[in-house]
């Protein structure tokens, strides 16, 4: 019998990091040796600061809904860590907090987008943008971009892009799934462009914002002209070791920020009182105290992208930033592998997940054919057995 569900939904795609990374616990479950590089999730404990301050909030009984924004003192710690990292001037108002940076990115979607408005998303991009934009209702437009140009756009891509329809841009760097980051100049080159369109509104996801291998960080919104029209994403999931605390926020221009939270207001309500309070400890302790997270990331970078770089026909990047490698293996296509035709990057995936036990997540999902995203928040041993596997498989 066919189930009778909202045509919304039949039109969402699932996420395939998440879907790859519940078939790796599911072979897992069934007791096969799975390496699992699939799912962008930092592999260390919570720092013991935060975890303290999770135990104090709950002694203290912070047990009630708290503001749909936010605590205020935790969005004051939002402003604070805002001027500190990024040189941006934003008030208490001006930031909403969310249950992780992906209902954060939700919301404006949500509050901003009309049916047939189109979006830009420079590729490869994050497996939920498209789909976030689909569930807006509006259409998405990718703008693509190649390991040999370090997967960037450039600025004369972006403006062919625009049309009248154009109301909003992601733009993700240290990006997902690319390790890609993007530098000041070339920040303020893609701002000249939409200068001209002043129609525009700019998502600026920085969520990898700490783990950044040298590139010194850059803020969309710290480009005077682009302030009033670029919404910050960020939150505590990557560079705290929280993904499972679900705290995202936004700082936005206030009339966004208020419309966000009428949005929240109306499906989740505040965001878990704990992990706010948590929050405000991680946000307001320098940043060198989750450096050795950083240093253990780069250690990892430079293993698995000098491991990849010997194996015949897998082309790999030099990620600058996040902790994720994205190779091109676009040279198997149309291989006969161990008995498996390899058409495309999806045939790949599963070919590596079903002969070398290892999960990775197909470049489809980022709108980027050619590639896999293979996430290196895990030890240096798996890294090292998971490419041996590959290797062996793939020689
Ligand atoms: N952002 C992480 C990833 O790309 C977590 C999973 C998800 O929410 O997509 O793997």
């Amino acid at each position: 019998m066919l189930h009778p569900l909202s045509n919304r939904i039949k039109s969402l795609p699932i996420s395939q990091t998440l879907a790859m990374a519940a078939k790796a616990r599911e072979l897992k479950g069934q007791g096969k040796d799975i390496i699992s590089l699939s799912l962008g999730e930092p592999d260390f404990n919570t720092p013991e600061f935060i975890k303290e301050a999770a135990i104090q909030a709950i002694n203290d009984n912070y047990n009630s809904y708290s503001p749909v924004n936010g605590y205020a003192d935790l969005r004051e710690a939002i402003c604070r860590k805002f001027k500190r990292d990024n040189n941006l001037n934003y008030n208490i108002n001006q930031v909403v907090v969310s249950t992780g940076a992906k209902q954060s990115i939700a919301n404006v979607a949500m509050v901003l987008l009309n049916p047939g408005d189109e979006v830009l998303l420079p590729a490869p991009y994050w497996v939920s943008y498209s789909a976030i934009s689909i569930l807006a209702e509006a259409t998405y437009v990718e703008i693509p971009s190649t390991i040999d140009t370090d997967f960037k756009i450039t600025p004369e891509q972006l403006e062919a892009a625009i049309t009248p329809k154009t109301k909003m841009i992601f733009f993700n760097s240290p990006n997902n799934p690319s390790g890609t980051v993007y530098t000041e100049a070339e920040y303020r080159a893609l701002a000249k462009v939409l200068e001209k369109h002043p129609q525009i509104y700019i998502l600026s996801d920085e969520i990898y914002e700490h783990i950044n291998y040298g590139t010194p960080n850059f803020s969309f919104a710290s480009i005077e002209s682009m302030y009033d029209r670029t919404i910050t994403v960020n939150g505590v999931a990557k560079a705290f070791a929280m993904t499972g605390w679900r705290i995202g926020y936004i700082g936005a221009p206030e009339w966004i920020a208020k419309a966000c939270n009428k949005m929240q207001g109306q499906i989740t309500s505040g965001a878990n009182c704990i992990a706010q309070r948590a929050t405000i400890t991680a946000l307001d302790e320098p940043v060198s105290r989750i450096q050795y997270m950083v240093d253990e990331f780069k250690i990892r970078r430079d293993l698995i992208t000098g491991l990849l770089s010997e194996i015949k026909g897998i082309k790999t990047n030099i990620a600058q930033g996040a902790f994720y490698v994205f190779p091109d293996v676009s040279y198997y296509f149309g291989k006969t592998i161990d008995g498996v035709k390899v058409e495309n990057a999806s045939d790949f995936a599963m070919l590596v997940l079903e002969k070398a036990n290892v999960a990775t997540v197909t470049g489809d999902a980022f709108g980027a054919p050619n590639c896999i995203r293979i996430s290196y928040a895990a030890s240096q041993p798996e890294l090292k057995e998971a490419v041996k596997r590959i290797a062996e498989l793939l020689s």
